[in-house]
């Protein structure tokens, strides 16, 4: 067998692991001893898990790897954030970045190095997809955040206590692997998040929100956008595919199936000019009418490639003013990290395109510029400083 063959004990959730050690003929609970050293305190190497017996921690140096993805690289933000460069088997970079506030501390994490779904005003769909992350690679990523902010030493509290699958990648389409590792997050003998405080973010891939409650019961949040399907098609590609009315049905759908009372967050991003005005927002009050919801305003963060531009502090105003007055919870992202290209949407990492979107972009901007195209011409802010 070699080592790329052996199973990876980071990246398996409870009932793998469990069903691993029943294959080789042990008890289940060492699945929870190993999920403990790891997740619980970051250790890797089977020599320390001194819990678990010579014999068996043999056996699993011989049959089993313990592997993480590497960070390549670091970028403090001067408002408090940072981010982190994640290499992943495929050979692209994903990005993760941890936004530390009073009482919290988020951590957005990526589900694919780029994304298929190309909304127009989102870096990470400019550069085409290249793979889904696996388990470990996504699971990694809050391994790593907490290695490198001390959260596994921590007695008290650990400095990630939300985590959203907000950074690069659609996260739906990459279901098997995204699922596992969120229930990773939220498992006791791991990291213990509140499915409360577990967020999985989606541009609306139906079919998947359908079957959704049968495998986690995360938060979710749903990227909309536009208040009618002509204004959301032209900007987002998959709503020709998956309409509104089949979406907010879809959410409904899993929302009850909860046994608490949550109600999912509507993303917004505000547009200059193009879904910012006061009308998009009297029309966004009437689609929701009958939608039990909170909703998030997210002002546009520019990156190259893209022309679009955020609306004024007014326009944010108006229409949040408009929404609250129509007795919706609203608010309004404060934008961090962007002077490391690592505000919502700006995410880019070093993705290997398969699918040529990304030329496709860079010649247009190249065009539009004036200039000649050439392939190694950087997509947005974070490859630029690379
Ligand atoms: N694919 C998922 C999750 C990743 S995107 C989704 O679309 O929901 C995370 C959030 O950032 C989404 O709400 C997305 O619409 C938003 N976003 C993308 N590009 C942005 C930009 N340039 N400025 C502000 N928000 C952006
Ligand atoms: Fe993909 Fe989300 Fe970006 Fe759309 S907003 S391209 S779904 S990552």
């Amino acid at each position: 067998m070699t080592e790329i063959n052996k199973p990876n004990l980071a990246g398996m959730g409870r009932d793998r692991l469990r069903s691993l050690f029943k294959d080789m003929g042990e008890k289940s609970f060492r699945a929870d001893q190993v999920l403990k050293w790891i997740h619980q305190r970051g250790v890797v190497d089977v020599d320390v898990m001194t819990d678990i017996s010579k014999s068996l921690r043999e056996k699993l140096k011989q049959d089993t790897v313990i592997a993480l993805p590497d960070v390549v690289a670091d970028y403090p933000s001067n408002d408090g954030c940072h981010k982190w460069l994640i290499e992943v088997a495929s050979g692209s970079r994903v990005e993760m970045v941890f936004i530390p506030e009073a009482g919290r501390g988020t951590l957005c994490i990526s589900s694919q190095a780029g994304c298929s779904l190309d909304c127009s005003f989102c870096a990470t769909g400019k550069q085409g997809f290249n793979s889904n992350l696996t388990v470990a690679e996504i699971i990694g990523q809050l391994w790593w955040a907490n290695n490198k902010l001390g959260g596994f030493g921590a007695k008290i509290e650990r400095p990630v206590s939300n985590v959203v699958m907000m950074g690069m990648g659609e996260p739906l389409l990459n279901f098997d692997n995204v699922l596992e590792a969120v229930n990773l997050m939220m498992d006791d003998c791991a990291y213990g998040l509140s499915k409360r405080k577990v967020t999985i973010s989606t541009s609306g891939v139906v079919p998947a929100i359908r079957k959704l409650s049968e495998y986690t019961d995360a938060s979710l949040a749903i990227s909309l956008h536009a208040p009618n399907d002509k204004l959301r098609s032209e900007i987002m590609p998959i709503n020709k595919r998956y309409p509104i009315a089949e979406l907010l049905d879809a959410v409904k759908g899993y929302m009850s199936s909860l046994p608490d009372k949550r109600v999912p967050v509507i993303e917004y991003t505000l547009i200059a000019g193009v879904n910012d005005h006061r009308q998009h927002a009297r029309d966004l009050a009437t689609l929701l009418v009958d939608f039990p919801c909170k909703i998030n305003l997210i002002p546009f963060n520019p990156f190259s490639l893209s022309d679009y531009r955020r609306p004024s502090k007014t326009a944010i105003s108006n229409f949040r003013q408009i929404l609250q007055d129509a007795d919706y919870t609203v608010t309004v992202r404060t934008t961090r990290a962007d002077d490391i290209g690592g505000a919502c949407g700006q995410l880019v990492g070093a993705v290997q395109d398969n699918t040529r979107r990304s030329d496709r972009h860079r010649q247009k901007a190249a065009e539009a510029a004036g200039k000649a195209f050439t392939s190694t011409d950087n997509l947005a802010v974070s490859a630029d400083r690379l």
